[in-house]
Parts: structure tokens; C-alpha cells; sequence
């Protein structure tokens, strides 16, 4: 292939791309699917062709949990110092060749390839789980008369994994370290929508020499390959990432089969309040990047602003400034660009139609509420005031660049109205006053609050995860851990 010339400012290196791995990677080697079969996945800036790449099935997934199966006893059995060691050296192969990774995401999912965050974030996170490795131990008791009696925490065996297409490398990671670090060998499926960086990952695992099956990454659709790996009676724990309606399939499919353990990362429909007293000139920028970031297809985009009616028309105007100038929608592969196109024509329907509903309903769109350019799947970054609060642009995952501002009066009143979601997955509340502060921050109901910050807001040692229909578990932090293993108790007689 030719190198790619990428109006780089420096932040990523230019590359020579390797040729684009199209199969499944399976037991240390690369494969084509059995029934040979092949899904095409287009790059949503150009509308063209961006790869074909072989398409998983129940059999390809078989393969892929007897390698990991096979490979367990062995990394299982290893210290946990060198399976650090391992996860560091992936740590750094991800790192040089952070280039090709950004390049394949802006090609298949649209995210910006100049200073990609996803990508430094991944070779962060994933540094920091592998040192996870060392923490993974129980604890010892005497309380019991002529006894000394100790918990342990094991790894499961095989796991699954599943990812979304929104952040691939990161969600990948998110998985793959905490499971490795604790001794679990992994099958992983990505998303059909953006499969080409995880199998990147399959090669750099080649590269450091993992040991054949402990990673098996697998292209495919969620049926049947998703479905394949949640009822797999060899799978003892599967670890998702998605929408809820794919979530309540999984644990359906765990609890119909042989009861492994779930841990859901669902949706959002993030609330942000803003006090009468907050400072415009951080809520804005904080609140526009927020619905902006990655085109707004964020979990944890705060997609329903609340304001205080005192303010909002000067924040609305603030927010529509900073809409229009932050973030320029444009091609991810030129520099400056600061959000790519939805990733697909599926979801760009999907956001036109929130917008078409909105017009239908006749409701206020102070900026945008349509298509960008022609070619690409482009939507405006859009803003609607005041929609009813049981409207469907309030109440259900628009996943693009679409936030509803509302006003408020009262703080009980507003706290009411920011929890009537059965999402709880972030929420943020912007004031000066400390007490109002914590006492919004207790009240809210969701897995991470930002006090004067919004998401993307979030520390790798602090976790991760959602309340309510948000999600099941916590991914991050020195908890993470704690669901990829099982525990044991164990009673030693005097
Ligand atoms: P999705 O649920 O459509 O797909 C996610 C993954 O699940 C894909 O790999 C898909 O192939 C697979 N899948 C779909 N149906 C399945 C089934 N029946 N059985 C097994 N696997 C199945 O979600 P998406 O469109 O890829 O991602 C967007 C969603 O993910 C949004 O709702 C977003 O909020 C959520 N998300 C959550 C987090 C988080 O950390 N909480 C992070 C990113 C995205």
C-alpha cells in the first residue's frame, strides 16, 4: 500500500499502512472464517468502500474459546509480574504504531485522526491495568477460634468479550487489560461497524510474542457471533459494551445457557444542570464538548442540559456560539478537524430522524436541526430548546451531535426531572455554591457525577459504569479486577 499523507501537526506520526487485515485472529494466527464468508464495512466521510472483512460464526467461535481454553492452564500459571510485562510491551507496540490505529478508525467509524484521544488513552489504560496484575490478592482472617482462613481471587478461565464501534481501540482495551492482567484468556468480538483496529491488535500481539490463545479477536455480527459467545457453555464470564437492548440479549442468552457471569456498559442519556451562579465561561465549552465530542455518539454525552431560567437565554446564545465554532464538523483525516461524520448511514438515519420529529413537532431549534454538506454522513451540530419532558428527543439515546436545553426554577423541581431516566450512566451540575454542589452530587442518580466538569470527565483509578439501566459492574480503577475473578474462601484447620 501506498504510506499515507495525513495533514499531520505532529501529534501522530505519518505511516506506511500495513496491508488491511481482514481476518479473524485465532489462536496466535490469523484465519479466514470457515464458511468463508466476508461483510463490508464503508468509510462514512467518502460513502466508499473502505474494507471486506470475514465475517465470524458459531464454528469460528468454537475454534476461538478451544484455543483460549487450551491456552488458560499456561497463562493462568505465569506471574503476575510477567503478564505485566507482556500487557506493557503490547502497551508500547500500540503506542508506536498509533498512527495506523487512528488512521483505520478515522477510516471506518470517522474519528478525528490528528491527536486521536482514544488511542493515547488505551496505551494509558492499559499500562495501568497491566500493573493491576500485582494487586489481584484476598485477604487473611483469625477471627475464627483455631483457624486461619484467607480468600482468594482466581480468573474465571475463558471469557468473552463484546465491543461497540464508538471508541473501538479504548473498549477493546478496557477488556482486554483487566482480563489478561487477572489471568483470564479472552475472545473478543468488535463491532461490525468499525472491526479493522482490533485486529491491528491481533498482529501486535504476534509481534511481543503473547502466547497463542490467551487473545483471540474475532469480526462479526451480533448475530450469530455475539449471540455465539453470550451462550457459550465454555464462557464463564462475557463483559459488554453497547446499547441495552444488545445488553438484555447478552444476559438472556448468559441466564438461558450456563449462567456466566455479565457485566453490562450501556447507554445514556446524561442530565447537566446549571445553577443561576455557575460560571458561563466553563459550562459552555464543557457542555459543547460534551454533546460534540466523537459526534456526539458518546455513552456519556450529556445530551440534556438544564438550565436555570434566569440564564438560559444568554447560555443558549453562548451555547450556540461555541456549537457553531467548536469542534468544526470536516474529513478526520485533515488536521483541525474536530468531529468526523456519524459512523454509518444506519445511524445518520437514525439522528435525522430525532431531527425530523423535532420539526414534525413543531419544537425550537435554535441551531442546526439538519444534513452537513452531501456526501457523508454529516449531521449538524443541533440544539432544541424546551422539548416536552416525556418527548422522545428527551428521553431516548439520540447518539449524535443533538442536545436539549431546558429551563428550571426550583432545585428540587430540577433534580426530579434529571432523574426521571431509567439511564444513570453520568450527570453533571455547574455552581459556585459548595453545599448545592454535593447535595446535587448525592442526589443525582448515576454511576459518575461532574461538579463544575462534564464526561468526558473520568480518571482510570476512579471507576467506571451505570446505575439503573445503565449497566451491570464497573470497569477501571482498582475495582475492575474484582469482576474478572471469582472468589474463594478457604478454611485452614490449626
Ligand atoms: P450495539 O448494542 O448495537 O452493539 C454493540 C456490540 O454488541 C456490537 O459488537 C454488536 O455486534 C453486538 N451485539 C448486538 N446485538 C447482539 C446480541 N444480540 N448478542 C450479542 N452481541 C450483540 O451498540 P453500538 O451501536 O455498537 O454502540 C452504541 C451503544 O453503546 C450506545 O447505546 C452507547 O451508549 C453504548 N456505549 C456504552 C458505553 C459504556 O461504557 N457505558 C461505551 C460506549 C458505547
Amino acid at each position: 500500500m501506498a504510506p499515507v499523507t495525513v495533514n499531520d501537526t505532529g501529534v501522530t506520526k505519518s505511516f506506511q499502512p500495513q496491508q488491511i487485515e481482514d481476518r479473524l485472529f485465532i489462536n496466535g494466527e490469523f484465519v479466514p472464517s470457515i464458511s468463508g464468508k466476508k461483510f463490508d464495512v464503508y468509510n462514512p466521510t467518502t460513502e466508499k468502500l473502505a474494507a471486506s472483512v470475514y465475517e465470524a460464526d458459531v464454528e469460528d467461535v468454537d475454534l476461538a474459546v478451544k484455543a483460549a481454553k487450551e491456552a488458560f492452564p499456561a497463562w493462568s500459571a505465569l506471574s503476575a509480574a510477567e503478564r505485566t510485562s507482556y500487557l506493557n510491551r503490547l502497551a508500547d507496540a500500540i503506542e508506536t504504531n498509533a498512527g495506523e490505529l487512528a488512521y483505520l478508525e478515522a477510516i471506518t467509524m470517522g474519528k478525528p485522526y490528528v491527536d486521536d484521544f482514544s488511542i493515547k488513552l488505551s496505551v494509558y489504560n492499559l499500562r495501568y491495568f497491566s500493573g493491576k496484575a500485582l494487586d489481584v490478592t484476598g485477604d487473611s482472617s483469625l477471627n475464627t477460634k483455631d483457624f486461619v482462613n484467607l480468600t482468594l481471587r482466581q480468573p474465571f478461565g475463558v471469557c468473552g468479550a463484546i465491543t461497540p464501534w464508538n471508541v473501538p481501540l479504548l473498549m477493546l482495551i478496557n477488556k482486554v487489560g483487566p482480563a489478561l492482567a487477572t489471568g483470564n484468556t479472552l475472545v473478543l468480538k468488535s463491532s461490525e461497524k468499525s472491526p479493522l483496529s482490533s485486529l491491528v491488535i491481533g498482529r501486535l500481539a504476534q509481534e511481543i510474542g503473547l502466547p497463542k490463545g490467551v487473545l483471540n479477536i474475532l469480526s462479526g455480527y451480533g448475530r450469530p457471533c455475539g449471540e455465539a459467545i453470550a451462550k457459550h457453555m465454555d464462557i464463564r464470564k462475557v463483559s459488554f459494551t453497547g446499547s441495552v437492548v444488545a445488553g438484555r440479549a447478552i444476559k438472556k442468552a448468559a441466564a438461558e445457557s450456563n449462567l456466566k457471569k455479565v457485566t453490562l456498559e450501556l447507554g445514556g442519556k446524561s442530565p447537566l444542570i446549571v445553577f443561576e451562579d455557575a460560571d458561563l465561561a466553563k459550562a459552555v465549552p464543557a457542555a459543547t464538548m460534551s454533546i460534540l465530542l466523537n459526534s456526539g455518539q458518546s455513552c456519556i454525552a450529556s445530551s440534556r442540559i438544564y438550565v436555570h431560567e434566569s440564564i438560559a437565554t444568554q447560555f443558549t446564545e453562548n451555547m450556540k456560539a461555541a456549537m457553531a465554532e467548536l469542534f468544526p464538523a470536516a474529513d478526520p483525516l485533515i488536521a483541525g478537524t474536530g468531529r468526523g461524520p456519524q459512523v454509518d448511514k444506519a445511524q445518520f438515519d437514525r439522528v435525522m430522524s430525532y431531527l425530523d420529529y423535532a420539526r414534525e413537532k413543531k419544537l425550537t431549534v435554535p441551531l442546526g436541526g439538519g444534513r452537513q454538506g452531501t456526501t457523508g454522513y454529516f449531521v449538524e451540530a443541533t440544539i432544541i430548546s424546551n422539548a416536552p419532558e416525556d418527548s422522545k428527543v428527551m428521553k431516548e439515546e439520540i447518539f449524535g451531535p443533538v442536545v436539549c436545553v431546558n429551563t428550571f426554577s426550583d432545585e428540587s423541581e430540577v433534580l426530579q426531572r434529571a432523574n426521571d431516566t431509567e439511564f444513570g450512566l453520568y450527570a453533571s451540575v455547574f455552581t459556585k455554591d459548595i453545599s448545592r454542589a454535593l447535595r446535587v452530587a448525592k442526589a443525582l442518580e448515576a454511576g459518575s457525577v461532574g461538579v463544575n466538569c462534564s464526561s468526558p470527565t473520568m480518571a482510570v483509578d476512579l471507576p467506571f459504569g451505570g446505575w439503573k439501566q445503565s449497566g451491570d459492574g464497573r470497569e477501571l480503577s482498582k475495582y475492575c479486577t474484582d469482576y474478572w475473578t471469582e472468589l474463594k474462601s478457604v478454611f485452614i484447620s490449626l
